[in-house]
């Protein structure tokens, strides 16, 4: 385990990286002093989450060991942020969002790809997938042009703004006191997403398969497969920008489909889900771009 020089080093260290001015590096060593002299000796070199400081701290930490150039603590206290995104049921899963956003924040301050991307990652399919209120994170994705973070929440606010009536169907219901330049955002890009839809609808996304026989065949039933599920009740519950929601619903009916039907061999069936997956995945990417023209 890479543990941190001990503090007499460290503080030494520090206090030259801390320019000319006295009064600040005193300010400075004093909190940062204080900040980890508080971590004992076991949870430095601690194995369990038990033993950990809090992940609060941890950020903490790292965000100061990064404003004065102690590269030790900083390594070591973003590896066990690190860590503790990489168990089963981990903290970005449930902790509040503010929490998740000073994380995200860590990650890109400290240039940590791996954090970066694990944290976005799960914040995506939080936002997209749950109620978790989106502010801090998405204030935290505008600052820094996260934009992949800035448009699953634009799209989140545009799809809970569609209604559905009897009488009318589904529409888009904007609040009427939005400033004109966001209505006509909105507006944009829920034209965007519909035609996007109108896109995926029609064009199955395609696969290749080195050993199958009879793949003309298997490319004709995942058409069918497709339109079918395209245009189910389960799918069409969700509004028409709701691209998401309904490739999700798409996703559920065609995994259960496809492995009842004889009429495709099995490594395709496997290849098709994933390519649903990789536009998917394409699809959260590119979110951005329909709230780009205002
Ligand atoms: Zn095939």
């Amino acid at each position: 385990m890479n543990v941190p020089s001990p503090y007499p080093t460290l503080l030494s260290s520090f206090a030259i990286s801390c320019g000319p001015s006295m009064r600040r590096r005193c300010n400075a060593q004093l909190s940062l002093f204080d900040l980890l002299t508080s971590i004992s000796p076991t949870q430095l070199c601690a194995t369990t989450e038990e033993d950990l400081p809090s992940l609060e701290r941890l950020v903490n930490i790292a965000l100061l060991a990064n404003k004065y150039c102690i590269v030790s603590y900083e390594e070591w206290s973003l590896d066990r942020i690190l860590s503790l995104t990489q168990r089963p049921s981990n903290f970005l899963r449930h902790a509040p969002p503010q929490i998740c956003a000073r994380v995200l924040e860590v990650a890109f301050l400290c240039n940590h790809q791996q954090l970066l991307d694990i944290t976005t990652q799960r914040l995506v399919a939080r936002m997209l997938w749950s109620d978790i209120d989106r502010r801090p994170v998405l204030e935290v994705a505008e600052r820094r042009g996260i934009t992949k973070l800035q448009g699953v929440a634009y799209y989140k606010e545009l799809i809970e703004l569609e209604g559905y009536s009897a009488q009318d169907g589904f529409y888009l219901a904007i609040p009427p006191d939005t400033p004109s330049v966001r209505r006509a955002c909105l507006i944009s890009a829920h034209h965007s997403l519909v035609n996007l839809w109108e896109c995926i609808r029609l064009h199955p996304p395609t696969f290749l398969s080195d050993d199958c026989q009879a793949h003309t065949e298997c490319l004709g039933t995942w058409t069918s497969l497709w339109s079918y599920a395209a245009s189910s009740n389960q799918t069409l519950q969700h509004g028409p920008a709701d691209v998401l929601g309904r490739l999700k619903s798409m996703m559920i009916l065609l995994k259960k489909t496809m492995v009842e039907t004889e009429s495709m061999s099995l490594g395709c069936v496997l290849v098709a889900l994933e390519s649903i997956t990789a536009m998917r995945d394409d699809i959260i990417a590119g979110l951005m771009d329909h709230f780009q023209e205002h």
